[in-house]
């Protein structure tokens, strides 16, 4: 079967579709392997199967750090592979960073290739070549780019994927649409009910949309010099969300999607018709719009994984968390912002300029 390629300055990715049992044993040959993967998808998709060598990591965020990779390294010398042998990310996003990271640094480099079980990693994070950890609670602290020799796609994985991943996958989709293509967007608006019901033919069409347009975007830019920025639409305010509150990923981003768009309609120019009919998408999506405690608690409620968790979260975490980051990068920040649907501009804001607005629209 011959793949379907994207094209980096130094490498190449070969992309699969189809049943990723056949798939992987075509791809790795007679090849020594290790699969990374996490607990729930080993008990969901790997035990039982042939597959030998398998490294299982706890589920979720809290998993992605150097510690687990150390773990790792361990077990990898444990086992005396070579360096030949190939890593093999099966999970969500999680398992693929964690297994790019290892992958790339264990022995100066092994080869390796991702299966991503989650809406959000075949939408986005298994395509781009960003491998990472977080550290002392700054997402993705540490981390390199390096781009795996494959990515296999099996949408039937997408079957048993809890409401909330769905949810958090469908953000980061809208996200793809507003940065990159208004077709996205009307195919989103057009058949949300389908895609919400997990109907495989529109969910292909619509990964199919989200790997052509990360693809076309990070292999212009595989470094994050430039362009490449604009994926980061809704994360600068969203990501201190995430780490100030208990919401998922999405969740917090498409939060942050909003403030993106209040201050688009405000700089941008975006117009007011375009901001009511995204407010609405995400909001088809089950995704939360708005930056009010008593939503996102319940939000949180609603949502499977963090119920037990105590509710830590603070307007205030948030603002100082973006302070934070603002010391980093110097007195300004790189701001993604929509001119329209489709259409993002990289705006340089002040710190101060953002905490003022941010501070009006957060109640
Ligand atoms: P992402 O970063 O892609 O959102 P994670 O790697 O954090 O996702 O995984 C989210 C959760 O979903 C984890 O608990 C993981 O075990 C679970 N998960 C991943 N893929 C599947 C699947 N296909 N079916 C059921 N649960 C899954
Ligand atoms: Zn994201």
């Amino acid at each position: 079967m011959t793949p379907r390629q994207i094209h980096y300055k130094h490498s190449t990715v070969n992309l699969y579709e189809g049943d990723f049992n056949d798939l992987l044993r075509k791809e790795i040959g007679p090849r020594q392997y290790v699969i990374i993967t996490d607990s729930n998808v080993n008990e969901l998709y790997l035990a039982g199967s042939s597959f030998k060598n398998i490294i299982s990591i706890n589920p979720g965020e809290s998993s992605k750090t150097l510690g687990t990779v150390s773990d790792i390294y361990s077990k990898l010398m444990e086992m005396v592979i070579d360096k030949d042998t190939v890593l093999v990310g099966i999970g969500g996003g999680v398992a693929c960073d964690i297994t790019g990271f290892v992958a790339s640094t264990y022995k100066r480099g092994l080869p390796f290739g991702f299966i991503p079980t989650t809406l959000l990693a075949q939408a986005d994070a298994a395509i781009g070549g960003k491998n990472g950890v977080n550290h002392r609670g700054i997402k993705n602290a540490i981390g390199l780019v390096r781009q795996p020799d494959f990515i296999i796609f099996d949408p039937r994985f997408l079957d048993t994927l809890p409401e909330n991943e769905l949810a958090s996958g469908f953000a980061e989709v809208v996200k793809t649409s507003l940065i990159g293509s208004p077709r996205l967007f009307d195919l989103l608006e057009n058949n949300y009910t389908r895609a919400l019901s997990r109907d495989r033919e529109i969910l292909a069409e619509i990964i199919a949309h989200c790997i052509a347009i990360k693809a076309g975007i990070t292999s212009q830019d595989e470094l994050d010099c430039g362009q490449r920025q604009v994926l980061n639409f809704g994360h600068t305010v969203g990501h201190a969300i995430e780490a100030a509150g208990n919401l998922s990923h999405g969740q917090a981003i498409s939060i942050g999607m909003m403030m993106a768009i209040g201050l688009s309609r405000k700089l941008c120019g975006l117009s007011e018709s375009s901001a009511g009919r995204i407010k609405s998408l995400l909001m088809k999506f089950k995704l939360p719009v708005e930056f009010k405690s008593e939503i996102i608690k319940s939000e949180i409620i609603k949502s499977e994984i963090i119920k037990s968790e105590i509710i830590k979260y603070e307007v205030k975490e948030v603002i100082s968390k973006l302070y934070h980051d603002k010391k980093i990068n110097g007195d300004t920040l790189n701001f993604i912002l929509l001119e329209e649907i489709g259409r993002p501009a990289i705006r340089k804001i002040r710190a101060d300029e953002l905490m003022e607005f941010l501070t009006r629209i957060i109640h």
